[in-house]
């Protein structure tokens, strides 16, 4: 009998451990021959830690689910004969038939929680490696067509299409090049890179070679941030085990491609998540910000031309080389195409993982998956986007995630990070939270962020503490408003740059919580 207690971090810390642990003892206590596997997490955290049953019973073939299971639970779960998908007030059905599962489209989430991390075969009998099949079947050049056709565009914030930079790799002439992940996953409530790195790690490997391929590199880094040992742990296990199969290495299965991979462990720092400074840190350096140009795909890693795409950018290849370009570029809005793995959190009921096409709107989010806030207060600001995005005024909650559509009204969707505050939030000082965590995070390289941030923090403090009546309160409100028009387009980086979004949103839409009774944009 097949049981799956997920890995994951999320589920690790809320004691899936303990659960499997007690599952074994318990087994071993009845005499019940059992096969416990450590899967990834469905990403639904408010089941975790979810027990999964694998039955084939009468009425029932699948995957039976069992959640929130605590360590008191399981013998209760055994007396119920949960192994054969026995009755229980855990019990949630059908893994498959979760609403919450069910109504997403999940292209890089596909074999999330379903297969054995580590298990090459599992990996293999679940579509695996057959994106760099068919890759090895094409030209390089044909490879690069088939990213640029599907429309690909990073997923760590940026947007710019995947082809484009693959193609200018491609086209460099260079005696090394190198292909390098970002996993320096910062932005506060995103989780969807660590899920990927924990629950699949081949997808990501996989799509770094067909990289490789695409681009002639033979040398590939994977950046993950120190926040995250179990993914790197993972991942090096994940990079030994697919050397050993020869799926990295000289002779990629028998081809004449040779790629080698490597984990780094980041520094701990929120700026090296910026492709730059990244390589910086790689180098062995201080992160801080190169100016540009020269792009990385120009000179990137010790100077040689260089890919750099987020993981789930990488982990959406291989499914576009199996399906087609086409599968995936029908997938999505305009120029948004293919899905976006979305991360709800802050006080949401249902936090987790929700891979969709784009063009879902935030209030499908918010409330067909969410169930609305978790202190069942009205829901007042939902920032989108990270540390660095707008706060989302219920005005915008039916606007299409599309890039386009989002820039259009002042806000970003950047690595897909939902952070939702109820109404007894004060905006004020979620503005001035952002421009300390710029101060804190800045990498000093230049003014407009480095001091800028610091005389923000001052300024908002100003404004909020300024009487109503006095004069001092509109023109502190406008010298904030200078000041992020200095940090918008002075700034070297998105730090500086992107700052001033969740500021000016509260400002804009929550002016009452400064003390003001109407914004007055400039
Ligand atoms: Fe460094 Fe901030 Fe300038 Fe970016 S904007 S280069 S983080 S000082």
């Amino acid at each position: 009998i097949r049981i799956y207690v997920p890995a994951d971090s999320a589920a690790i810390a809320l004691g899936a451990d303990e659960v499997a642990q007690a599952i074994l003892a318990q087994a071993q206590q009845r005499g019940i021959e059992i096969d416990l596997i450590r899967n990834g997490s469905r990403g639904m955290f408010w089941l975790e830690p979810l027990v999964e049953v694998e039955t084939a019973t009468e009425t029932t073939t699948g995957r039976i689910a069992y959640g929130p299971v605590q360590v008191e639970d399981v013998s209760v779960l055994f007396d119920a004969n949960f192994l054969r998908g026995g009755a229980h007030t855990l019990s949630l059905g059908l893994t498959e038939a979760i609403p919450y599962l069910q109504k997403q489209e999940r292209v890089c989430f596909a074999r999330m929680g379903v297969i054995d991390p580590l298990s090459l075969s599992d990996y293999e009998a679940h579509q695996g490696f057959a994106g760099l099949r068919r890759c090895l079947s094409m030209s390089p050049t044909e490879v690069v067509q088939e990213v640029l056709d599907s429309g690909l565009r990073g997923r760590g914030g940026a947007a710019f299409p995947t082809g484009i930079k693959w193609k200018t790799v491609a086209a460099a002439q260079a005696p090394q090049k190198y292909i390098v992940c970002n996993a320096d996953e910062g932005d506060s409530g995103t989780y969807s890179d660590r899920m990927t790195m924990e629950g699949d790690p081949y997808m990501l490997i996989e799509g770094m070679t067909i990289a490789a391929i695409a681009t002639g590199a033979t040398q590939g880094y994977i950046y993950i941030r120190s926040e995250y040992p179990r993914a790197i742990e993972v991942m090096q296990a994940a990079i030994a085990n697919a050397t050993k199969a020869g799926y990295l290495g000289d002779r990629i299965v028998g081809s004449s491609y040779s790629f080698h991979l490597q984990v780094r462990k980041a520094a701990g720092s929120y700026v090296c998540g910026e492709e730059t400074a990244m390589l910086e840190s790689i180098e062995g350096k201080r992160g801080v910000v190169r100016a540009k140009p020269p792009i990385p795909a120009m000179q990137g890693l010790f100077g040689a031309p260089t890919v750099i795409n987020n993981v789930i950018s990488f982990a959406s290849v291989p499914r576009i080389l199996e399906r087609g370009a086409a599968y995936y570029k029908n997938m999505g809005l305009g120029r948004s195409t293919g899905t976006l793995p979305i991360q709800l959190t802050g006080n949401i009921r249902y936090g987790g993982l929700i891979e969709k096409a784009f063009g879902v709107t935030l209030r499908e989010l918010l409330f067909d998956f969410g169930g609305g806030s978790a202190s069942g207060r009205p829901i007042k600001a939902v920032q989108v986007g990270g540390p660095l995005g707008s706060y989302v005024p219920e005005q915008y909650w039916d606007l299409p995630f599309d890039y386009e559509a989002y820039a259009a009204v002042g806000a970003t969707l950047g690595h897909g990070g939902i952070v939702v505050h109820d109404d007894t939030a004060d905006l004020s000082k979620l503005a001035r939270y952002a421009m300390e965590f710029c101060a804190i995070e800045s990498c000093g390289k230049c003014t407009p962020c480095r001091i800028g941030s610091t005389r923000g923090v001052e300024v908002i403090e100003r404004l909020v503490q300024a009487n109503a009546d006095s004069s001092l309160k509109p023109a502190q409100e406008k010298l904030l408003r200078d000041l992020c028009h200095t940090m918008q387009y002075g700034s070297l980086c998105a730090l500086g740059s992107m700052t001033p979004n969740p500021v000016i949103s509260a400002l804009n839409y929550y002016p009452q919580d400064f003390g003001l009774t109407a914004a007055n944009p400039a």
